[in-house]
């Protein structure tokens, strides 16, 4: 097989009518309103408020602010937030920046999302937050969460990056826990460029998104929040009525891509796919694939050198694990939660994107199939 040209890569974004947009863009100059909540941006936040089922919903300029955001919105002064190390390094992140330290807590084996039963061993009094993360689109065990939360009187923050579009039990994942964060970066499979949106529950709580997003004005004369900036602007909120309008035929695609790699490498003995719960509508936002190296014969990694050699370029989604990146390492033990770890380390993303050709995913899992020993 020749190697691909042009490359292929993880993901790539996809893009509505260059037409549509330049309609759009014309109505943002017609209006000189730019950002700070405009005709596209009020728009936006409405439909996707519906679209996702979100009793409230703000937008803002990207996932990471919006995930501080929200953070901020609880008004913690310190303390412990009980985290997933199997996920971007921007949860970690979002939950340190904002003053607080994340508790590694492990995932479970399956879908790789934080373990509900090893949750309440790691509460004490300074724990203030759960925040777990619908990795791959998977959601976690929301009813168990729940649970673990209720018992012990504390929120939960749901990081939906990944989860746009997915429902469970026919209720979009934006309805659990207090608030839920969704990013719609250009590598997302719904984008807005760059964007970001936090649903939750109560009116106030959205109140004090809009403040935190915008330096803590609450009306043009009352600053109340020491606030940033985090706002979307009509441009992002323009391209995010447009792929919206696209999303579903988007996700269908994206689903036969998906059924294609299962078709062809389902069978072989040492990959492994993700299960898909009953109860659960998917989005296909990743393809993730585990290769177990003492029944494939191969690592991951030498299956991701393998493919680069045809400029075909997988990720190591999520390699290090938060708990062994650079910046944390010196204060945790990667060992401490061994499953993420061992994700960490056989888990490899494969091409996903709604127009990758059907012949490409053949050729990427004829070379997978032929790493095999
Ligand atoms: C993408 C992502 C974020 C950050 O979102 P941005 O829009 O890129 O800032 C946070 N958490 C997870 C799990 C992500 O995948």
């Amino acid at each position: 097989m020749q190697k691909k040209n042009p490359p292929i890569l993880v993901t790539r974004p996809s893009l509505p009518p260059v037409e549509e947009y330049e309609t759009l863009v014309r109505e943002i100059f017609d209006s000189r309103f730019l950002t700070n909540g405009g005709a596209q941006h009020q728009k936006l936040e409405a439909a996707l408020t519906q679209k996702l089922e979100a009793p409230y919903l703000r937008l803002f300029t990207n996932g990471h602010l919006a995930l501080e955001c929200a953070i901020a919105a609880f008004g913690f002064f310190g303390g412990e937030v009980l985290t997933t190390p199997f996920t971007f390094i921007s949860t970690a992140h979002a939950i340190e920046r904002s003053g607080l330290t994340p508790v590694f807590c492990d995932v479970e084996p399956d879908y790789y999302t934080l373990n509900p039963a090893g949750l309440e061993a790691r509460i004490t009094p300074n724990t203030r937050l759960i925040l777990p993360v619908h990795v791959y689109g998977n959601p976690c065990d929301v009813a168990a969460i729940g649970r673990v939360a209720a018992r012990h009187s504390l929120p939960v923050l749901y990081d939906a990056a990944h989860a746009f579009g997915v429902t469970i039990g026919g209720r979009g994942v934006a309805q659990f826990g207090a608030a839920a964060m969704f990013s719609f970066h250009a590598t997302k499979c719904f984008h807005t460029i760059e964007g970001g949106a936090v649903a939750c529950g109560s009116a106030e709580f959205a109140e004090l998104l809009n403040s935190y997003k915008n330096f803590g004005y609450r009306a043009d004369d009352e600053i109340r929040e020491i606030g940033g900036n985090a706002k979307m602007t009509e441009f992002q909120a323009a391209m995010g009525l447009l792929n919206l309008k696209y999303f579903e035929r988007e996700i269908e695609k994206r689903g036969k891509v998906a059924a294609r790699y299962r078709e062809n490498l389902g069978g072989i003995e040492g990959v492994s796919f993700r299960p898909v719960p009953e109860n659960v509508k998917q989005n296909y936002a990743y393809l993730p694939v585990t290769f177990d190296p003492a029944t494939f014969g191969r690592t991951r990694d030498e299956v991701a050198e393998t493919l680069r050699g045809y400029d075909i370029f997988p990720r190591k989604y999520f390699y290090p694990i938060a708990s062994a990146a650079a910046c944390y390492r010196e204060r945790y033990r990667p060992e401490d939660t061994p499953v993420a770890l061992l994700a960490s380390e056989r888990v490899l993303t494969l091409p996903m994107y709604a127009d990758l050709a059907l012949t490409d995913v053949d050729d990427i899992c004829e070379i997978v199939a032929a790493c095999k020993r």
